[in-house]
């Protein structure tokens, strides 16, 4: 009997686990250090109200080449038990490619990650921070940062690539120095988002459902995130995602985050001086946002230790968006069902 650990519940973790489901004759397991699914697909909720929520990270899917594209079965999925629905609200200066189509998840984008995590029928744990990996006695130990380490046969990481850098012990030693320059050669964006939260009944009185801004030095979207998903109810809150640039994200790394919501928030008052006082805030630092450069000569994943086995994947070995992700994950359990 197999003990499978997926460390990461994002896309990429979760649709890997939701394809192993059947191939693997034992237990797979998801860990992750947040408090719950979707990684940079995330979908922050109000305190006072949870069913006002915000899309921090990706924002809306938009298939490489359509439905009739690679992906296809795995929109057509999605859209028929409704966690996907076309994107209808106006987006300005949105830049549409003749023939696509975009999708957004009406109950927030984490939903999608849910979604495959159902799917995979696999035992998910989260506050699970992951540090050190060892090899004891041809399985993984795998420590965590509370409680006791536990033992696994294969070891899939999908975090994104400084973080595999970042873990300590036999792990180390085991990628070799080619690999270690490949690693290394990855880069990523980095920005802040916020959400803002507002009490039910109040009005956000907008032409625009989202919008690319390009005169700001700190904004570069905005998002009244209810209205991109068709939530428009007396009852439920509206809330709004602000998405930073790059140059700002990277500028803000390491800055008090008060003083970094503090000045979006003055950047936003000046872009849209209708906007209302919102009920609460919550400001969150992607420091790896998207994949600027992928790993070089990787596609899919890297094979780490063949035995026992230690793989890793995500969207630094292919690009950051939906079709990147299941790239990754389709191309990481195919190696893992070619050494059961
Ligand atoms: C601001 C922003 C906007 C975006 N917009 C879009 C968009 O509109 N459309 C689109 O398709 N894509 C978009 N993306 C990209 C998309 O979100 C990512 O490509 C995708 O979510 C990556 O998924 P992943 O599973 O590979 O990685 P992640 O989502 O990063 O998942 C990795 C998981 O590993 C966990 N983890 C990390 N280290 C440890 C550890 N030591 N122990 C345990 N767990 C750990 C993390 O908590 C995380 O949940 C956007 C991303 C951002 C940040």
């Amino acid at each position: 009997m197999a003990r499978v650990l997926v460390l990461g519940a994002g896309l990429t973790g979760s649709a890997c686990a939701a394809l192993l489901r059947g191939a693997v004759r034992g237990r797979v397991v998801v860990w992750d250090k947040a408090r719950g699914a979707g990684g940079r697909m995330s979908t922050s909720r109000s305190a006072r109200d949870a069913a006002c929520s915000a899309d921090l990270g990706a924002q809306y899917v938009s298939p490489r080449a359509g439905r009739a594209g690679p992906h296809g079965s795995f929109y057509d999925e999605l859209l028929s038990h409704g966690i996907l629905k076309p994107l209808t609200a106006p987006i300005e200066g949105m830049v549409e490619k003749e023939g696509s189509c975009n999708y957004m998840a009406p109950q927030g984008i984490s939903s999608v990650v849910k979604y495959y995590l159902k799917q995979s029928d696999a035992d998910v744990f989260y506050e699970y921070h992951v540090t050190h990996i060892f090899l004891r006695d041809g399985k993984w130990e795998v420590s965590r940062k509370m409680g006791p380490p536990e033992l696994f046969d294969i070891v899939i990481l999908t975090m994104p690539v400084p973080q595999v850098l970042q873990l300590q012990g036999d792990i180390v030693n085991i990628i070799n120095e080619r690999q270690k320059q490949q690693l290394k050669a990855t880069s990523y964006s980095s920005r802040y988002a916020l959400g803002l939260f507002y009490e039910a009944g109040v009005c956000i009185d907008v032409p625009w459902a989202a919008k690319y801004i390009t005169d700001n030095p700190c904004i570069r979207f905005i998002s009244i995130d209810n209205k991109k998903r068709n939530i428009e109810s007396p009852e439920i809150g509206p809330s709004v995602v602000v998405h930073t640039t790059v140059t700002f994200g990277s500028e803000h790394l390491d800055s008090d985050p008060a003083e970094v919501q503090q000045l979006i928030l003055n950047h936003l008052e000046r872009i849209v001086p209708s906007l209302p006082k919102p009920a609460s805030v919550k400001c969150q630092k992607w420091r790896y946002s998207q994949v600027t450069k992928s790993v070089p000569n990787c596609p899919g994943h890297m094979i780490l230790h063949t035995q026992p086995l230690l793989i890793c994947g995500g969207d630094g070995f292919t690009c950051s968006n939906f079709d990147g992700c299941i790239d990754s994950a389709m191309s990481l359990a195919e190696a893992v069902k070619s050494y059961l």
